[in-house]
């Protein structure tokens, strides 16, 4: 029992004792009152030279009222006393409880610390196996090399994510989990995160279908990061956890005096939860359904940590499921946003309701190896999400995650095409287009595409003024994305035929 309800209880049973002698105090007040007129009434009675017989039995019963009333005085002494013993006990006892929450609070607190620096000391080596990894994946020749490559670094992915999870978490107990407000731009959010499910849900049967509200400000201030975090968690799950149908993202929202609070619902046809787990979902390192999920990969924690980021963004989590149907998990989060900010309008655009066509069933016409591309953005998936649609082409993909960096990586080697991100902090991609177009002549007049969530019409028309080659709206479709690969990558770069590509 926690202490403040062992005190409790302990203090409510004084209390009531107290108030029962209380009670008995009163009783024995009123019974004194009965002994003094019956002693004023005895005092009359030998005034008046009573008979002795009636004096002595007024005696009696005198003695016997009072004798009573001492009895009562006495027991009532005894209780007090007892009353006091319990105190002292109670308030050792709350004493070594005290001693003990605060030995548990230190331990709890050393096993944070200890869970931090270990997560953070591990994401270091576990980047560069990820990274050389890539590296020995575009390298290696043979496929079979090429297959436990692709093992390791899918194994080293997943690693990292129960890295992240767990500094997460330890954040969360120590207390630490800061959410950090800048103004993002809606769109980009959203349409990262359903390009990612996109991607994910490529090669299956599962539609996905999103449905934004319109009425969203496009421009809001919150942690984008954390909300992306929360909204990849729902998604990821649904991913995991359906096999056939389909998979619902609704965004609405509700307005109220420069705040917006967002509510993200993931509906699945998945795999439901039984009644009985889903008091458990929300608890750290809680997996459910362990006989029928033991081949998925998890750790129980990224709903725990989901529930903790809408917590601190004021929101809540929310679910409703059905066993073998499905689930319905909702997340709310607290934005704020400038009154003139202009409505999202419609950003589902033409890939609403589609999966894009997987890389492999288009095939692709050529490969270009000896091709130097770089993409800047500073959203690491979507960096991810960028390098894995290219990577039919073979070409040779460099990333980074803004302006200066990118200009620092075209001082050190040459590229063919760069993608670049619209909304960056720092250097933006149009101030960086800027400075690409003012370097040496050579490097200044490399095809730049612009990449943007924003495909309000009149777009392609601002990018191209503003020195870039090509615009490519987000969530990027493989089609389009291709076709501009095709018109950007010149005859003499392009390798092996049609064919030799199709049968791969
Ligand atoms: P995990 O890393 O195991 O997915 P989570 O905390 O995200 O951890 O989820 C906890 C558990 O909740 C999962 O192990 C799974 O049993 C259940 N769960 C979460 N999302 C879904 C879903 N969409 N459908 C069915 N079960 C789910």
């Amino acid at each position: 029992m926690d202490i403040a309800d062992y005190i409790d209880k302990v203090v409510l049973s004084l209390v009531t004792k107290a108030i029962n002698h209380v009670a008995s105090i009163a009783e024995i007040h009123s019974e004194i009152g009965a002994v003094r007129v019956m002693a004023e009434e005895l005092n009359t009675l030998i005034e008046n030279g009573a008979a002795r017989h009636d004096v002595a039995e007024k005696s009696r019963a005198v003695a016997k009222i009072a004798g009573a009333v001492f009895g009562r005085a006495d027991d009532l002494q005894r209780e007090v006393a007892q009353i006091s013993m319990d105190i002292n006990e109670v308030m050792g006892s709350a004493e070594d409880l005290n001693a003990a929450r605060l030995k548990a609070d230190r331990e709890n607190r050393s096993k944070t610390l200890f869970l931090a620096r270990m997560s953070h000391e591990l994401r270091t080596p576990m980047n560069a196996i990820i990274g050389m990894s890539e590296l020995a994946e575009r390298d290696c020749g043979r496929p079979v090399c090429l297959e436990h490559i692709r093992n390791i670094k899918q194994a080293g992915a997943n690693l990292l994510s129960i890295i992240n999870d767990i500094l997460d978490f330890s954040k969360i107990e120590s207390g630490n989990l800061q959410i950090t407000p800048s103004p993002y731009d809606a769109a980009s959010l959203f349409n990262d995160v359903t390009t990612i499910v996109r991607v994910r849900l490529a090669d299956s049967s599962v539609q996905f279908v999103t449905s934004i509200a319109p009425d969203i400000p496009s421009q809001m201030t919150g942690d984008a990061g954390r909300i992306r975090q929360v909204l990849l968690n729902l998604l990821s799950n649904a991913v995991k956890y359906t096999k056939d149908g389909f998979i619902k993202f609704t965004v609405s929202c509700e307005r109220e005096d420069g705040t917006v609070l967002l509510r993200c619902a993931v509906e699945d046809s998945g795999i439901g939860i039984k009644q009985q787990d889903m008091g458990h979902l929300f608890e750290d390192f809680e997996r459910v359904d362990m006989q029928r999920n033991s081949d998925i990969e998890g750790t129980g924690l990224g709903l725990s940590i989901a529930q903790s980021l809408c917590r601190a963004m004021g929101g809540t989590i929310s679910v409703t499921s059905e066993y073998g149907k499905g689930s319905v998990f909702t997340a709310t989060m607290l934005q704020s946003f400038e009154r003139g900010s202009s409505p999202i309008g419609d950003i589902a655009g033409d890939a609403a309701g589609k999966n894009p066509a997987s890389a492999r069933s288009l095939g692709v016409s050529f490969t270009a190896p000896g091709f130097h591309v770089l993409v800047v953005d500073d959203i690491k998936v979507n960096l991810k999400v960028a390098r894995g649609l290219l990577a039919p082409f073979e070409m040779d993909i460099d990333t980074c995650s803004s302006g200066d960096e990118a200009l620092a990586m075209m001082r050190e080697k040459e590229y063919d095409l760069i993608f670049m991100d619209h909304m960056m902090p720092g250097m933006d991609g149009i101030e960086t287009t800027c400075a690409i177009r003012s370097l040496e002549s050579g490097r200044n007049k490399i095809p730049i595409v612009a990449l943007t969530a924003n495909a309000v019409s009149g777009m392609k028309e601002m990018f191209l003024e503003n020195g870039f080659n090509d615009f490519l709206s987000k969530p990027i479709e493989i089609p389009r994305l291709y076709k501009l690969v095709e018109k950007w990558v010149p005859e003499e770069k392009r390798v092996r035929a049609e064919a030799t590509r199709q049968a791969k």
